[in-house]
C-alpha cells in the first residue's frame, strides 16, 4: 500500500533553510529598534475568544466578516485564530492590570497571524508580523516615536524604496461631523445592498472599495481630513512637526483607510514601491477607544504591525539581504580523528564560533564539497598525522590560502 503525500495547507508561508536565515535576520532587524526604544516583549496566545476580534477589530471589516479562522472548541466556546495583534495585547493589558502601573505601557510582539484571504504573492493565510503598542498616552511625541521606530527598522535593513503615508482619522467629534456629510453623499449614490450595509457600519470603508466604479463614485466624497476638530488638527500638525525634525519623509494621504475599524487620530502605512499589488509592508495608528470598548478604562493607544513576509520580499527586491547569513566560521573534516574534531568543535562553539563537522566518512572529496556548500570561512582537514604533530592546516576558503596552526592556538 502506498500512502499519498500530505501537503501544507493552502496559502501558508513556510521558511526553510537557507531562506529561513533571511527570515530570522529580517525579523530581528524589525525588532531591534523597538527594544532600543524600551518596548518589552509580550508573548500572547495565537487563539482568543472570537468576541475579542468582532468587538475590537469591527464587524464591517473584511478581516472579521470574511477572513477569520473561527471554530468551536471542545467546550463549545467560539475561538478565533488571531488575525492581528493589537486586540490581544489590549485584552492582556486589561486582564493583567498593566494599565494601572507606569504609563505608557510599551510592548512588542512577533509571531503568526491568520486571515483566510485569497493567497497570492505577499498575501498568505498564515503570515508573520512584528508589532509594537504604546498604551496610555496621547502625547503626539509618542506617535512620532512609534512611527520612527518602524522607519528605523526598515532603514536598518537597508531598505530605501518605501514611503510613509499618513493621515488623521480625528477624534469622535471630527468623525461624527464627517459621517453626517459622508452618509448624505453615499445616500445619493446608487449602491447595491451589501455595500449599503457596509457603509452603515463604517462609511469610511467605501474609500477602500477597490472596484473601479466605486473608486469613481467616491472620488468626490467629503474627506475626513477637512472635518478635523481644532484639537485633532493641532495633534496631527504636532506629529508632522516631530517627523520633520526627525527627517522622516511622509506623504499625507487623506483617502487612506485601514483594514481594521479601531483606528482614530494618527494613522499610517508603509508602502514599498518594488512590490506588486500587496505593497503595504506595515501599518498602524491610534486606537483611542479600543481599551474602553474592550471593557477597560478610557485610555488611548497607538501601535503598528509590520509584515515580516513582505519585508523579506522587499529586502530581496532591493538586494539587501547579506549573502553569508548562517554560514559557518569553520568546517572541520576529520579523517579518522572524530574524537579530536568533536573536542575542537565544542571548544570553539563555546567560544562563540559557528563550527560544523563533516559526518559519515565520505572521504576528503565529498567532505570538501560539503564544506564548500556550508559557506564556511575556514576549513580544517584533520588527519591523524596532523593530530599527532599538534599542528593542523587551516584553509581560507575565499582565497584558497593554507596556513599551518597549532591546535592549541585555534
Ligand atoms: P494590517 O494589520 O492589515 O495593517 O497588516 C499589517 C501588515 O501585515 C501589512 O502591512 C502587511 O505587511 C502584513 N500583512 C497583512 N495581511 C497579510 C497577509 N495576508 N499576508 C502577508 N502579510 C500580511
Amino acid at each position: 500500500m502506498k500512502f499519498e503525500k500530505i501537503q501544507a495547507p493552502k496559502g501558508v508561508r513556510e521558511y526553510l533553510p537557507p531562506e529561513s536565515e533571511a527570515f530570522e535576520w529580517v525579523r530581528s532587524q524589525l525588532i531591534a529598534p523597538a527594544k532600543a526604544a524600551g518596548y518589552a516583549l509580550m508573548e500572547l496566545p495565537v487563539f482568543e475568544d472570537t468576541a475579542l476580534f468582532s468587538r475590537g477589530v469591527g464587524e464591517s471589516t473584511d478581516v472579521v466578516s470574511k477572513e477569520m479562522y473561527t471554530f468551536e472548541d471542545r467546550g463549545g466556546r467560539s475561538i478565533t485564530l488571531r488575525p492581528e495583534g493589537t486586540a490581544g495585547v489590549m485584552r492582556a493589558v486589561i486582564e493583567n492590570n498593566l494599565d494601572r502601573g507606569q504609563l505608557p505601557v510599551k510592548v512588542w510582539y512577533s509571531g503568526q497571524f491568520f486571515r483566510a484571504e485569497r493567497p497570492q504573492a505577499g498575501r498568505y493565510r498564515q503570515f508573520y508580523q512584528v508589532g509594537i503598542e504604546a498604551i496610555g498616552s496621547d502625547d503626539p511625541a509618542i506617535d512620532a516615536e512609534v512611527i520612527s521606530v518602524a522607519d528605523q527598522a526598515f532603514k536598518n535593513l537597508g531598505l530605501k524604496g518605501y514611503r510613509l503615508e499618513i493621515t488623521s482619522l480625528g477624534d469622535a467629534q471630527s468623525r461624527a461631523d464627517h459621517r453626517v456629510d459622508l452618509l448624505k453623499y453615499i445616500d445619493a449614490l446608487n449602491l447595491d445592498e451589501a455595500t449599503k450595509a457596509r457603509a452603515e457600519i463604517n462609511p469610511l470603508r467605501l474609500f477602500d472599495d477597490k472596484r473601479p466604479e466605486m473608486q469613481e463614485a467616491m472620488s468626490k466624497a467629503p474627506l475626513l481630513m477637512d472635518y478635523l476638530s481644532p484639537e485633532s488638527k493641532s495633534h496631527f500638525q504636532t506629529v508632522l512637526k516631530y517627523l520633520d525634525s526627525l527627517n522622516i519623509d511622509y506623504a499625507i494621504n487623506p483617502r487612506m483607510v485601514r483594514g481594521l475599524d479601531y483606528y482614530t487620530g494618527t494613522t499610517f502605512e508603509f508602502i514599498h514601491m518594488g512590490l506588486g499589488a500587496q505593497s503595504a509592508i506595515g501599518g498602524g495608528g491610534r486606537y483611542d477607544k479600543l481599551m474602553s470598548e474592550l471593557g477597560g478604562q478610557d485610555l488611548s493607544g497607538i501601535g503598528w504591525g509590520l509584515g515580516v513576509d513582505r519585508t523579506i520580499l522587499a529586502a530581496e527586491e532591493e538586494g539587501v539581504i547579506p549573502a553569508d547569513l548562517g554560514n559557518a566560521d569553520l568546517f572541520i573534516i576529520p579523517l579518522g580523528t572524530q574524537t579530536v574534531a568533536i573536542k575542537i568543535a565544542t571548544d570553539l562553539r563555546s567560544a562563540g564560533k559557528v563550527v560544523e563537522i563533516a559526518f559519515g566518512e565520505r572521504g576528503l572529496k565529498g567532505a570538501m564539497k560539503a564544506a564548500d556548500k556550508s559557506g564556511a570561512k575556514y576549513v580544517l582537514v584533520l588527519g591523524e598525522t596532523e593530530v599527532n604533530s599538534g599542528s593542523v592546516e587551516l584553509k581560507t576558503m575565499s582565497s584558497g590560502e593554507v596556513k599551518s596552526v597549532r591546535i592549541s592556538d585555534l
